[in-house]
């Protein structure tokens, strides 16, 4: 580790702006969600009860950049830049010659360990502004209501956060560092809402799900004036808020004097895959890269390698807009995978299109794969991976070796999303050899 190289950014070549990928999508336009009821298009004013009209604005832009307020950036200087670092003590470990090089954007370094509070901190700061006393929101893993709560801390509002109820019970650390930030934490589904109720008479082991969890959040927000939804991926304006990753790892490529050839990010809901790879897609309208984007997202969830792309709901009980994305069902229930910010049934409708349209590569990869490559690199760059990141080291890796084999030079550039400081129950079931993998498109879907 001793000649690791880490390109490191003034707090003042911060990006200033997002970038909003909407006005340059291939083919047509986002066509609109539909209401799910009747199916008609929805518009900001049937999203009003949920969310502030900043926000909803972002939603529906046309705008290519958008600024950040001050007071935002003020925040996110807290820790942003994040560090891009060569990992050539892994590419030494792999054995590559010269021409084969990796490197990778750290997004650990925030409060809650992930990229999340890229957007959880602009998301508290447009409600605070328009009044809004208390967040409603879901977690599966926990990441996302970490963010959410320290945010909610930091603009001294209140915040109930509603846990996957499988979670709840096998990630105490994590409900412990919300409640610590001053969250309130339900195990999802609960029968404080109608959708929770429900959920219980046929999961009466409170096993839960994301898009349970979302139907409890969206309910809650719903009945009470004083409350508003915060969502930490898939919508539009959360794939905005992280494009300061991507805008910043391409200075720091300048810096190292390299441009990838491709660019890799895990996908969970989409939002740390658009922020680190929708500025190298602008990059690439502007004819200054040639890079491949690739996806990366588990065996166990595979959504846009064998999803359809289609509209459906964001959650099991249509409390949400139907939204065209590629998706394994609303009512899909993926295997216990330990990367559980990766088991969303849908995805951004922005990276969908992409997908959709060739502008990005998609590959799946089996858990046990990717805490492999996860190990390997902790081993050599002494970072403890996220189980959802591993899945873009596993792709990285096997980038570099694809193109060793092929005797060609290969520059890559993966997206570190965030640290599994809280995962160690993954890393200890990985070590005594009890991981297994789930494959959904071979028919296996876990217990
Ligand atoms: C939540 C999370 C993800 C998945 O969410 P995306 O919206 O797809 O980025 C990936 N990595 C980490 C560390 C996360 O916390």
């Amino acid at each position: 580790m001793s000649d690791r190289t880490k390109f490191v950014l003034d707090e003042n070549d911060m990006p200033t702006s997002w970038y909003n990928i909407a006005p340059d999508l291939p083919g047509e336009q986002l066509p609109p969600p539909l209401n799910p009821q009747t199916d008609e298009p929805i518009g900001p004013a049937d999203l009003a009860p949920l969310f502030p009209m900043e926000l909803l604005k972002q939603e529906m832009s046309m705008e290519r950049y958008i600024d950040i307020p001050d007071e935002v950036q003020q925040v996110l200087k807290t820790y942003r830049p994040s560090p891009l670092i060569r990992a050539r003590q892994l590419e030494r470990s792999l054995g590559l010659s010269d021409g084969v090089k990796i490197f990778f954007k750290y997004e650990g370094v925030s409060a809650a360990g992930s990229h999340k509070p890229n957007t959880a901190i602009p998301q508290a700061f447009y409600n605070k502004q328009e009044g809004i006393k208390r967040i409603s929101t879901e977690t599966g893993a926990g990441q996302w209501g970490s963010a959410m709560s320290i945010a909610c801390a930091l603009y001294d509002m209140e915040c109930t956060v509603y846990m996957v109820g499988i979670s709840y019970r096998q990630k105490p650390y994590r409900r412990s560092l919300m409640e610590t930030y001053g969250a309130n934490v339900i195990q999802s589904p609960s029968n404080l809402t109608e959708a929770g109720r429900k959920g219980l008479l046929t999961d009466p082991d409170a096993h839960g799900s994301l898009g349970m969890a979302i139907s409890e959040a969206v309910e809650d927000a719903f009945s009470r004036e004083d409350t508003h939804y915060c969502l930490g991926s898939v919508l539009n304006h959360v794939c905005l808020h992280q494009t300061v990753i991507g805008q910043e790892a391409i200075l720091q490529m300048e810096m190292a004097g390299e441009e990838p050839d491709v660019v890799v990010a895990c996908v969970g809901g989409g939002s740390n895959f658009a922020g680190l790879t929708f500025p190298y897609y602008r990059r690439k309208l502007d004819g200054k890269t040639n890079t491949r984007i690739l996806a990366v997202e588990p065996k166990a969830c595979p959504t846009l390698t064998a999803g359809e792309y289609r509209y459906d709901l964001g959650d099991v009980a249509g409390m949400t807009p139907k939204m065209l994305m590629y998706t394994l069902g609303h009512d899909f229930m993926p295997a216990d995978i330990h990367a559980g910010g990766l088991r969303y049934h849908g995805d951004s409708p922005l990276v969908s299109k992409l997908v959709n349209e060739g502008a990005a590569e998609a590959v799946a990869v089996n858990q046990t794969a990717c805490f492999d490559a996860a190990v390997q690199f902790a081993r050599n760059e002494g970072i403890l991976p996220a189980p959802e990141s591993s899945h873009a080291i596993r792709a990285a890796i096997d980038e570099a070796l694809a193109a060793q084999a092929a005797g060609e030079d290969r520059t890559i550039l993966f997206g570190l999303s965030g640290h599994g400081h809280f995962d160690l129950t993954a890393y200890e079931s990985y070590t005594s050899g009890k991981l297994k993998d789930y494959d959904f498109a071979a028919g296996s879907v876990g217990e």
